[in-house]
């Protein structure tokens, strides 16, 4: 009979109880045993969710993160926290997220400060791992204390429990040797920690592991195929049976390795992978347990559950009771609780499912499996009923947008001058100097803004008093900005909460949650705006705000806007159509957005992509048809204006190399990047012949307190002037200044104008 279980259970809450539970912790509010005491009430809620599987994820919890826990499990501490003389949970907490030198806890005096854990992205979604660090002498100890107290758990509570492991190579290559040393060259001992923990797992009366091979569906070299081979190799002895799981996308040319792994089972993403499956079946050998992720894990709509079985009856056939059920990938990716939601319209409520919500589809598929779709009728007929009706449905379907889409052509996205004539007649407009200064947008969101909004949103402030109060914050802003010299200036985005949920709640198309919540890192979550329909945009979104400003100065002022890529990738998009699709209706929207701000007379737009590098594929192979329809979308958004008006990007991130001549397309007159920790050792990739327009290297790194010097910023615009012409150079800060306070961001500001004009004498 079909075997049916989960990979893993979001472990936040659906009321974010970890995360506060966490955060009242590291403030010093509430004791280390409370926050034990919320893990374990939450595992036991989410292992009572998942009563109805036949295996249930245990060790998917995590007080952080879960490779940062693997790391301790193998006894993998970076150097620098080795010698901790107080708690392990702390000493976690010490690696995940830093301790500063003028720390005031009990351990101070005697362990001092810690830099933080790197973070880094989990494959193609917008969680952030710890990249566990190793150098040649890395030595790993087991210490398995963490996965047997959660197994005791869960045996106490009558749970059928499968841990859940990540897998010895897909560790290792996330991992970073800080000495540059061969990472593979730790495979042996690595590998004998792992035979120890699955020894020990098989004592405690374990049967399945899942052991998690994400690093499968990217390219691999020979040696790290090789290493998989090795790996499962030295594991088969253990006397526990391995189910490897991957997921997120296509196992391609892997295909053959994973097959021929020896271990008792495999789980591949029949979503992301379907064309895997075919020539799998025929490639496993015929005692190996395929595990198909066959409900998505990483979106929020229903399942098409016959479309589903009409796929998987043929094989449950074929493989009897072999084939297992699950969903594509961890439910990590997902929000909790589709029935927490009180506001969300109840059409579109009635197309969607969460974590919980996919468990049931689950459950309705295994049911037919097993005794047929009759006995699951009625549950079958309502999700054919709410499919049918999202099909159909006005809301999302828009035939004139749909129109608009199907009648882009190349003209659409072409500036009409070349950039060297456009950066003529723009100087003689702006009249700027040179090195001119600049800010990203934002600038710090201060208690009253915040106040003020949520007044709104409760409906104690009116319209009226809101706008008010966001116009006095607007004020502030450009008098502060007047007053530190700066040359184009920028409204500071005063009215916004959020750069994309700002542009998706002016939108048609888009639906927002209550409690949508998915971990982002540790104990950051992020509320992705539901994209449902197609997107259309009833009125002006920024104009008022913008001509506002604009009416306060003489200066010119920025128009600002989130381009169409990152609004994209920032959103639970829809699965009726290709992303590519979405992203040009976003493109046409915000078009019209930039002709409005044109027409009122903004002569300066800047349209964000701080998610155009996210977006990319996991495969490279697949990278130019992404980076062609990206850029293509932002060329419509932007490009539709007449030479004089000056078009601004920002991207905050610093890896350009490998993807500049598609950033070079984009043929924004200037962007502004993050460079201020990479010494401006990244405007190597910017080098006059792959980018010839203007660039501002940002000097002020936002993300740090410190207030750079005058002479630190001279500094790094005398390295930036090295590789890229002085004029075409801009001075700004790395981001927007939204996490800063005023108190920071004025001294800082003034030494940027004040490295600027040092520079213009000088020159
Ligand atoms: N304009 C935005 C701001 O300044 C840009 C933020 C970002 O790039 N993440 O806040
Ligand atoms: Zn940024």
């Amino acid at each position: 009979m079909t075997i049916v279980h989960n990979l893993g259970f979001p472990r936040i809450g659906a009321r974010r109880e970890l995360k506060f539970a966490q955060e009242a912790y590291w403030k010093g509010e509430s004791s280390r045993g409370a926050l034990q005491a919320v893990g374990a009430d939450l595992r036991q809620r989410h292992w009572q969710h998942q009563s109805g599987l036949d295996l249930v994820p245990v060790g998917d919890f995590s007080f952080y993160d879960q490779v940062l826990d693997m790391s301790f499990t193998l006894g993998n501490l970076p150097e620098r926290v080795r010698d901790f003389h107080g708690d392990q949970l702390d000493n976690y907490f010490r690696v995940a997220r830093g301790r500063s030198a003028q720390g005031a806890d009990e351990h101070h005096a005697c362990c001092g400060g810690v830099a933080a854990g790197e973070m880094t992205k989990w494959f193609d979604t917008n969680y952030h791992y710890i990249v566990p660090e190793f150098t040649a002498t890395t030595e790993f100890k087991l210490d398995a204390s963490r996965l047997l107290a959660q197994l005791a758990e869960a045996k106490a509570q009558g749970v059928k429990a499968k841990p859940v492991l990540v897998g010895p190579v897909t560790y290792l290559a996330l991992g970073k040797a800080k000495d540059d040393s061969d990472k593979l060259a730790l495979l042996p001992s690595l590998l004998a920690v792992y035979s120890q923990l699955l020894d020990t797992l098989a004592e405690q009366g374990v049967e399945w592991v899942q052991i998690d091979e994400p690093i499968l569906v990217t390219e691999l070299d020979t040696d790290w195929q090789h290493a998989f081979n090795l790996s499962y190799h030295q594991l088969k002895p253990c006397r526990v049976k391995i189910l490897v799981a991957t997921y997120f996308g296509q196992l391609q040319e892997n295909l053959y390795l994973l097959a021929n792994l020896p271990v008792a089972g495999v789980h591949v993403d029949a979503i992301n992978g379907q064309d895997d499956v075919r020539p799998l079946l025929n490639l496993l050998p015929d005692h190996k347990v395929l595990s198909l992720g066959v409900i998505n894990g990483r979106n929020i709509w229903k399942t098409d559950l016959v479309k589903v079985l009409d796929w998987l009856e043929p094989l449950a056939e074929r493989l009897g009771d072999r084939l297992w059920i699950a969903p594509s990938c961890s439910l990590l990716h997902v929000p909790v609780d589709l029935n927490s939601e009180q506001k969300l319209d109840t059409e579109i409520k009635s197309w969607l499912a969460f974590a919980l919500q996919k468990l049931e589809e689950l459950h309705v598929l295994a049911q037919a499996l097993r005794n047929g779709r009759d006995a699951v009728k009625a549950s079958l007929d309502a999700n054919q009923a709410a499919l049918a009706a999202r099909r159909a449905s006005p809301r999302v379907n828009n035939p004139a947008v749909q129109q608009a889409v199907a009648a882009i052509d190349a003209k659409l996205g072409a500036r009409k001058s070349s950039y060297w004539k456009r950066a003529g007649e723009q100087s003689a407009l702006l009249k700027l100097p040179a090195y001119p200064t600049t800010t990203i947008g934002s600038f710090p969101q201060t208690a009253e803004i915040r106040h003020a909004r949520s007044e709104f949103k409760a409906g104690k402030l009116d319209d009226a008093g809101y706008k008010a109060a966001m116009q006095a914050e607007i004020g502030r802003s450009v008098r502060e900005q007047e007053a530190l010299g700066l040359d184009v200036l920028v409204h500071g985005e005063a009215e916004r909460n959020d750069m994309v949920e700002y542009f998706g709640e002016q939108l048609e198309g888009y639906a927002f949650s209550q409690f949508g919540w998915v971990q982002s890192y540790g104990s950051r979550c992020v509320k992705p705006p539901i994209l449902f329909g197609d997107i259309s945009r009833p009125q002006a979104m920024t104009v008022e705000w913008i001509s506002y400003a604009q009416s306060l100065t003489s200066k010119p002022m920025k128009g600002m806007l989130t381009g169409p890529v990152t609004i994209l990738n920032w959103s639970f998009v829809r699965d009726d159509q290709p992303r590519s699709v979405s992203c040009k209706q976003l493109a046409l929207a915000i078009r019209a957005e930039v002709l409005d701000l044109e027409q009122a007379g903004v002569r300066v737009i800047q349209i964000d992509e701080a998610a155009l590098r996210e977006g990319l594929p996991l495969r490279k192979s697949q990278w130019q048809e992404y980076l062609d329809w990206a850029v293509e979308s932002f060329r419509i958004t932007a490009n539709g204006v007449q030479d004089q008006t000056q078009i601004h990007t920002h991207m905050c991130y610093s890896e350009f190399n490998d993807i500049i001549a598609s950033i070079a397309d984009m043929d924004a007159d200037v962007i502004t990047i993050e460079t201020s920790r990479s010494d401006m050792e990244l405007l190597d990739a910017f080098d006059n012949f792959k980018y010839p327009n203007e660039i501002g290297p940002g000097v002020y790194d936002i993300h740090s307190p410190n207030i750079p010097t005058q002479e630190h910023i001279v500094q790094l615009m005398k390295k930036a002037a090295e590789r890229v012409p002085a004029e075409r150079l801009w001075v700004n800060p790395d981001c927007g200044l939204k996490t800063r306070q005023w108190a920071e961001v004025i001294p800082a500001l003034t030494n940027m104008v004040a490295a600027a004009k040092a520079l213009r004498q000088a020159a």
